[in-house]
């Protein structure tokens, strides 16, 4: 197989740790290129997550998942300014009903001292209800840290991704890592489906499948071992009820789960947390989703199970040492693991991608050069459901296609998944739709807009609609066109 690139910097895996070390890498005048085997950034654990940006009370001291955590929760606030993604600094509680529980929130209150966590107290239940009147009157008292945030994880990552682009990174899609090249103890590639892509540095944040790529160097001290979190959507009926998270006193594995707003108003349930035999193991089991709708309940009052909407899960990439392994390889030069990048990865995603970029340059060596034109400075569209009326009026008379609604659920517009097509990133799937504009994510779960989207995607793209998959290869919606199937023959 021939030479396709030949880069300084290849990157595996789009999810917001690859695309975070672009961003931050592409200060520099360095060449650099993610390669992603899915059909779009975030198809990994980065689409399925809380998107708590944890404050770093329950992470064991001078852990990296400790260090990374707080110091990448206190980054979000410029990464928020600088990438326009939506961001609520709005805190979080751990509920206590009885004593024991206040128990365990005094050690979890003294860990997270240990941890620097801004803002940290132990608090009434009455006056968590003050803050958050809809935590259950059972509750009587609670860890409160003000410092803990929200994001939407997959939104981030576009914007880390569109503003690497903006300053010269490269993004390929459906591009699968193989194999690793290496001469005399030092990387010079990788192969791929696409071909040889020369490199001088090669970044392993390829997630559940880190330890693979590590194998390919034969650098395997750690092994990846799936542990599922089921989460819940409910109804944004529900919008405004909560504010923050409200969650429970944590297990050994688990950040203990609990109900949560996220920025765009949808109230999230869970995690649960089990360990699974394969990295794809994505099913949702009965008794996880009553693990988290009993625990939401519990821990609130004024919100009804019957408002499910939608549940999934995702997989954390679990170590059996439990922490973020940062590190250039000791067997093979220009090898950098970024593994086991488990909870709080995503908080910790500013912090671990200032560290990738650290340790990147120390393997270039000297001579790489900032660049003189890099713009940290990314914006997106406002989205037309939060335009004023005016707003609204000036984006039809600009381009009709504002003026036609396509999700009805979340106010999404043709002009905006259009957009999203064509945009820095293209959005060429339905679930890629989905993520960088909403559609579909309201309470008919793309019911009403599927079929308008899958439309418009087979337009933009100008394939045929039995062309166009929900996630990538071999998730076709439709087998054949549908004028083809006669009565009586399905
Ligand atoms: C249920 C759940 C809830 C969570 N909640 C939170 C939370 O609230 N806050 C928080 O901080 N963290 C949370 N996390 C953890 C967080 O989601 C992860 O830490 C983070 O998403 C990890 O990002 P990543 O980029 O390392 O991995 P990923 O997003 O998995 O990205 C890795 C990418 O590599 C690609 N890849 C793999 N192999 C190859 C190959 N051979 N070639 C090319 N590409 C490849 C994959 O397709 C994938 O896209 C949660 C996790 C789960 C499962």
């Amino acid at each position: 197989m021939g030479e396709v690139e030949n880069v300084d910097v290849l990157i595996v895996g789009g999810g917001v740790i690859g695309c975070g070390a672009a961003r931050e890498l592409s200060k520099y005048e360095l060449n650099i290129l993610v390669v992603e085997k899915s059909s779009d950034i975030s198809e990994g654990t980065t689409k399925c997550n809380n998107g708590m940006i944890h404050s770093g009370y329950d992470t064991k001291p001078n852990s990296l998942k400790a260090i990374y955590g707080v110091k990448g929760n206190a980054m979000y606030t410029q990464w928020a300014e600088e990438l326009g993604f939506h961001f609520n600094r709005t805190g979080s509680f751990v509920c206590g009903f009885n004593q024991d529980d206040m128990d365990i929130i005094q050690g979890l209150y003294e860990n997270g001292i240990k941890n620097k966590v801004p803002g940290i107290e132990v608090i009434s239940g009455e006056r968590a209800r003050e803050i958050e009147p809809n935590i259950n009157d059972g509750v009587i008292g609670a860890l409160w840290t003000p410092s803990a945030g929200y994001v939407e994880p997959y939104e981030v990552t576009l914007a880390l991704a569109e503003n690497a682009i903006e300053n010269g990174a490269k993004i390929w899609l459906n591009t699968e890592v193989f194999d690793v090249l290496q001469e005399n103890g030092k990387v010079t590639g990788v192969v791929t489906n696409k071909g040889i892509i020369k490199a001088k540095v090669i970044i392993n944040s390829a997630g559940l499948y880190a330890d693979e790529i590590a194998k390919m160097i034969n650098d395997e001290f750690y092994t990846i071992h799936p542990r599922r979190g089921t989460l819940g959507i409910l109804d944004k009926e529900n919008k405004g009820k909560l504010h923050t998270f409200v969650g429970k006193a944590p297990s050994k594995y688990t950040k203990g789960g609990g109900p949560q707003e996220t920025p765009e108003g949808t109230l999230l349930i869970g995690p649960s947390a089990k360990e699974v035999a394969d990295k794809e193991d994505l099913g949702v089991d009965r008794d996880d989703l009553d693990f988290i709708l009993d625990k939401a309940m519990e821990l609130t009052k004024n919100i009804s199970p019957d408002t499910l909407i939608t549940f999934f899960s995702g997989n954390r990439a679990a170590t059996f040492e439990e922490d973020f392994i940062i590190e250039p390889s000791k067997k093979v030069k220009g090898f950098i693991h970024v593994a086991g990048i488990q909870s709080p990865g995503l908080a910790s995603a500013p912090a671990i991608s200032e560290a990738v970029m650290n340790l990147t340059l120390a393997e270039l060596g000297d001579g790489v050069k900032e660049k003189a034109t890099y713009n940290p400075k990314h914006t997106f569209n406002k989205a037309f459901r939060d335009c004023t009326n005016e707003e609204r009026e000036k984006l039809i008379a600009q381009n009709p296609a504002y003026g036609k609604i396509v999700c009805r659920c979340e106010t999404v517009t043709e002009a905006e998944i259009v957009n999203a097509i064509n945009g820095i990133v293209p959005a060429t799937t339905m679930d890629a739709v989905k993520r960088r504009t909403r559609a579909g994510m309201g309470r008919c779960q793309s019911g009403f807009c599927g079929s308008k989207v899958l439309d418009l995607l087979s337009k933009e793209l100008n394939i045929p609609p039995t062309e166009v998959t929900l996630k990538g290869k071999n998730s076709e919606i439709l087998t054949e066109p549908t004028r083809n199937f006669k009565r009586g023959e399905m």
